[in-house]
């Protein structure tokens, strides 16, 4: 298959909508990462995600769509989803609740929930307003790939497997959506985001986080969000984080990077240069930053047939969560205490 690459103005909306409609493909951008969008009510239409990204069948799908009200078709509104949704939609955030019978138990992996995102990209949402009908999007990667924030990041994971891709440019995000369920009384966190835990206990006054996201989850256990079980955003470079008291960070980075040549060093860009002499790249100066530009990075570093990356940890708070939360999982939990030199997962 051809796969063809679009400006995501209103003729290659146009196509992406017939697309659509038909039954197929189209990855587009959102403000998060790029999609790759199939009809949400057709099992056939969902199947072809799936396939093209590899993805496991157990890997529910996040269901976009324009406001409140097409949200209602899909699943069972309450209060607590129709709060969120006034704060923070069109956004970053997805909500889980009920799913309704329109919604192909296929799209939710079999689940008996749906996970439904509104999101504020003008791209995704005039093609949501003229396709008229909700779109099932994962990322637009392979699966286990990082996700792509720019289309040329689609391409070389799906080129020739797709029909098209409209390019939009570079998402602004940068990190897949906020994922929270909202089936409860109190909102739980099941994937960080650029909408925070702080941001969400503000509007609803409390919000959990599952204790799932930091930390890899054991061989048999249920994962609250079936995409945790996977290994994710993942660069073919093995990963390794180091987190400590700042001197002691860097004397060990630089202790492990003089071992091997193909090694990169991510550092925040303030701390750039301690690391003098080294394959150095700066994370940013901030989380919105980092998250802005760490797919990016990862993809880079493959491309550059890196072997390893060694990276600072950063604060965890804020869209610092979100950022750690990605690190920890690119590095299949790999973390080593400069300070202690007991590292887990070793
Ligand atoms: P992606 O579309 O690649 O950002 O992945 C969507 C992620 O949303 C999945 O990997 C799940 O972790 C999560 N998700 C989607 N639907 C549900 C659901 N019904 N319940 C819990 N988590 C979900
Ligand atoms: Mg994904």
């Amino acid at each position: 298959m051809r796969t063809e690459c679009l400006p995501a103005d209103r003729e290659g909306i146009t196509k992406a909508a017939d697309i659509l409609a038909e039954g197929g493909l189209v990855a587009f951008p959102t403000e998060t990462v790029y999609g790759l969008g199939a009809n949400a009510l057709s099992v056939e239409a969902v199947r072809r995600i799936f396939e093209a990204k590899g993805r496991p069948a157990d890997n529910p799908l996040i269901v976009h769509v324009t406001d409140k009200e097409a949200a209602s078709a899909c699943g069972e509104w309450n209060g607590l989803a129709d709060l969120l949704a006034d704060a923070f939609w069109p956004g970053p955030l997805t909500l889980i609740v009920k799913r309704k019978a329109v919604i192909p138990a296929e799209v939710s992996a079999g689940l008996e929930t749906v996970a439904l995102r509104s999101p504020s990209h003008p791209s995704a949402r005039e093609l949501l307003r003229v396709c008229g009908m909700p779109i099932a999007a994962p990322s637009a990667n392979r699966s286990g790939r990082p996700s792509p924030t720019t289309a040329r990041h689609v391409l070389d994971d799906l080129d020739g497997l797709i029909p098209l891709v409209l390019d939009g440019g570079s998402c602004d995000v940068g990190l897949e959506s906020t994922v929270a369920d909202v089936t409860g009384e109190v909102p739980l966190i099941l994937r960080p985001g650029a909408v925070t835990l702080e941001m969400i206990a503000m509007v609803a006054g409390e919000c959990r986080i599952s204790d799932s996201v930091m930390r890899e989850l054991k061989k048999d256990e249920a994962a609250p969000s079936p995409g945790m079980r996977h290994r994710h955003y993942a660069p073919r470079a093995q990963l390794t984080l180091v987190k400590g008291s700042p001197e002691k960070v860097c004397e060990l980075i630089r202790q492990l990077a003089e071992k091997s040549e193909k090694t990169w060093v991510l550092a925040p860009e303030d701390r750039v240069k301690y690391y003098r002499g080294l394959n150095t790249h700066s994370l940013g100066g901030d989380a919105k930053e980092t998250a802005h530009r760490l797919f990016h990075l990862l993809r880079q570093a493959d491309e550059e047939r890196v072997e390893h990356i060694l990276s600072e940890t950063l604060t965890s708070d804020g869209l610092g969560l979100a950022v750690m939360n990605r690190l920890a999982r690119a590095a299949n939990f790999h973390i080593l205490d400069a300070d202690g030199k007991a590292s887990q997962n070793d």
